[in-house]
């Protein structure tokens, strides 16, 4: 066994190396760039080497860079981790010249399968079902619009690079090839360094099932079963399974028999990933194979109760399999949630900056299930601009589906963060969506359930009373604070949204008995815990734990429970009666203004003063995380001015383009 492993990564999956060499004794070293000095990953390994700049291009894409510091720290092999030099048989092949163990397959096989065409027409040789469509490289838009048109609308073009659904954009007509084609084309090479483009079928409403393999150096190979991914967006996952509701157990059989053909046939010794899309009847096509450890790979281990990690660096250290597939059995349900610094309320765009709160739920057993949570995070970091803008993925895991998955919403609920915009509320909403409990799933499932995009949900009568018992609770004990001496009066007026609820309250013991009246229904708050200023308000409503998250605002609070946000203000009656009397506030009007809706780069500005404009014209391109985003005209108009420049950095909300 090693005795000492680089890791040429950072961040959560980084840490997750870490672990699982310290528990096999193995010393680790890893590498970080300017943006990761402090980082978790930096603080835990034995030893770190500092490898330049922030950029990746500039650090952790460097392999000369890489090499050296194994040569400095002494390290015999290499975890690439996912993402970087992960898939890069160039690497693969560099480490091996220079008598350092790659951990991940042998670079033949990461070649034939590493890439998007390659890995298409080797599935295709192995008799693997694949997505219709033209496997090789297109030149230009011409060449794409033909080819298009013979595969017939819709089609998805794609960067044989591509990953991490980065190069990769649908194309329903003409002009979304003639937009989309030059899109992805620049997306690859600013991102993986690769123009090469192909196109194929666009599948209308598929599901994302996949299936991880492994295979040792001795010509074993066998698949940990089968993991469902389609909760996506921007074709990336954010909500993850394992096993897949879809499949039964032929499906699954003939799934598992098909990925390990193909690894097979490519002599692939590491873990993998086989990704299929599937349709509803079940049947299923080959998309790409992922020659590396999977984000995802969290499910897996809990239902099959094995260290992936581990096995990875068994196998590159020439350890056959100590199982075969008769001995792995799939053992109750796993939930991932990725948590990214995102804005679910504004079409998902990344939001960037420091994490000012950060406050996981505890891992380890909850009720019936297990919580994991795997970060590269403490409060205080920043999630940079440089890198992917992941923060945590939280794993739940239960005997059945029902149970992991109230387990995730109960784990969702006790998490806060504050800093950056993030997916939690979103996350919430999934977990108590109807299509989704009933495992219903498609990698449309957020358009279809969300059309307009995410705007929270209103809460529900319970999630209604959880919130007036939590605002009714903080305001006693700020009434106490103000003034120790005064007993708080006993009635007020609680204003939950738009909903008014007069109240009596009373505290027996250490209790709160909230009344409602004219309701004849009382609610028993209990092991309340909260003192001002905490963000978190955790206690138990009629004997069931809940937490929610607490702002203070103007008057009262801002609660955010589950996926519902809400101003809360618990009033005097007489105060009450005032607000009540209060015009409604107006928002401003930025009907006129087109604005970036993230941070970001401006590219292009690609209309004048005094241009035409039609809904949905192109009129700016903005890059943020490495992806061009088209910004459109909302509306018809003259435009008056523009705000930046190709070059400009803008921050969110910034005007981009003004019409008359
Ligand atoms: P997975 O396929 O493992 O489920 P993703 O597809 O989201 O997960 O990609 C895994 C990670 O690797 C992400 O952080 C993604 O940004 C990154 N990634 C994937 N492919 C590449 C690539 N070719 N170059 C750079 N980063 C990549
Ligand atoms: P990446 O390397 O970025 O993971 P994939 O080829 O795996 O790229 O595609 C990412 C996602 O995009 C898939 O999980 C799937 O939801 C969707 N997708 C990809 N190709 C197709 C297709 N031909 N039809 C429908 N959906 C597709
Ligand atoms: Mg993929």
């Amino acid at each position: 066994m090693f005795g000492k492993i680089l890791i040429a990564n950072r961040g959560e999956i980084a840490v997750r190396i870490i672990k699982t060499c310290r528990r096999m004794g193995i010393a680790t070293a890893v590498v970080y760039s300017e943006a990761d000095a402090d980082s978790l990953a930096v603080e835990m390994a034995d030893e770190a080497v500092f490898i330049g700049p922030p950029p990746a291009v500039q650090s952790y894409l460097v392999m000369d860079k890489i090499v050296e510091a194994c040569r400095r720290t002494g390290a015999e092999a290499v975890h690439p981790g996912f993402g970087f030099l992960s898939e890069n048989p160039a690497f693969a092949r560099r480490l091996d010249d220079e008598g350092i163990v790659f951990i991940g397959p042998n670079p033949d096989a990461i070649a034939a399968m590493g890439d998007k065409i390659a890995s298409k027409r080797a599935a295709k040789a192995a008799g693997v079902s694949t997505v219709p469509g033209h496997v090789g490289e297109i030149d230009g838009v011409e060449e794409a619009l033909r080819i298009s048109r013979e595969i017939g609308y819709p089609v998805m073009i794609k960067a044989s690079a591509g990953g991490g659904g980065k190069g990769i954009r649908i194309a329903r007509t003409d002009q979304g090839v003639e937009e989309g084609f030059p899109a992805v084309r620049a997306e690859a090479a600013s991102s993986f360094g690769d123009d090469r483009i192909f196109i194929e079928k666009f599948i209308e409403s598929p599901r994302h099932v996949e299936v991880q393999v492994l295979g040792d150096k001795h010509g074993n190979i066998v698949h940990l079963f089968e993991r469902e991914c389609s909760i996506q967006r921007r074709n990336q996952k954010v909500v993850e399974e394992a096993p897949s509701p879809l499949l039964d157990e032929a499906t699954r059989q003939a799934m598992g028999a098909q990925a390990i053909a193909l690894a097979r046939a490519v002599g692939y010794d590491s873990a993998g990933t086989v990704e299929f899309v599937a349709g509803q009847d079940r049947s299923f096509y080959f998309l790409e194979m992922n020659t590396r450890l999977q984000v995802e790979h969290p499910v897996t281990e809990l239902i099959t109760g094995v260290d992936l990690v581990e096995q990875m660096i068994r196998v590159a250290a020439g350890e056959k399999l100590a199982f075969g597939q008769d001995d792995l059995k799939i053992n109750g349900w796993a939930i991932e949630s990725r948590i990214y610094a995102e804005d679910p309320y504004r079409g998902f765009l990344p939001s960037i900056g420091r994490l000012v709160r950060y406050d996981p739920p505890e891992e380890g057993t909850l009720g019936q299930g297990l919580v994991r949570n795997d970060a590269g995070v403490r409060e205080g970091d920043e999630i940079s601009m440089f890198y992917d803008p992941m923060i945590s993925k939280l794993a739940t895991w239960g005997p059945d589906r029902a149970t992991a998955v109230d387990t995730m919403a109960a784990a969702l609920e006790d998490f806060y963060i504050e800093g950056p915009g993030h997916n939690l509320p979103f996350l919430s909403a999934v977990m108590d969506e109807p299509h989704f409990r009933s495992g219903k799933l498609s990698t449309s499932y957020i358009a279809d359930i969300f059309p307009d995009g995410f705007h929270g949900v209103p809460p529900s009568d319970p999630d209604r009373d959880v919130m007036t018992a939590a605002a009714c609770a903080m305001q006693l004990v700020l009434a106490a604070r103000a003034d120790p001496s005064k007993r708080p009066r006993e009635d007020w007026v609680v204003l939950v949204g738009p909903v008014r609820r007069p109240v009596r309250l009373s505290w027996p013991g250490d209790t709160l008995q909230v009344e409602l009246v004219g309701e004849e229904r009382s609610l028993l708050l209990t092991d309340i815990a909260w003192r001002p200023g905490q963000p978190v308000f955790r206690g138990k409503l009629d004997g069931r734990s809940f937490a929610l998250q607490v702002r203070p605002a103007a008057e009262g609070f801002n609660i955010r429970y589950r996926a519902s946000s809400l101003h809360v203000l618990v009033l005097t009656p007489r105060s009450a009666e005032l607000h009540e009397k209060l015009p409604p506030k107006k928002a401003a009007d930025t009907s006129k203004l087109v604005l970036s809706p993230m941070p970001g780069l401006v590219v292009s500005i690609d209309v004048i003063p005094g241009q035409e404009v039609k809904t949905g014209e192109q009129v700016a391109i903005v890059e943020a995380m490495k992806m061009q985003n088209i910004i459109r005209a909302e509306r018809d108009g003259v435009v008056k001015a523009v705000g930046a420049k190709a070059g400009d950095s803008v921050s969110a909300d910034e005007v981009l383009v003004e019409f008359a």
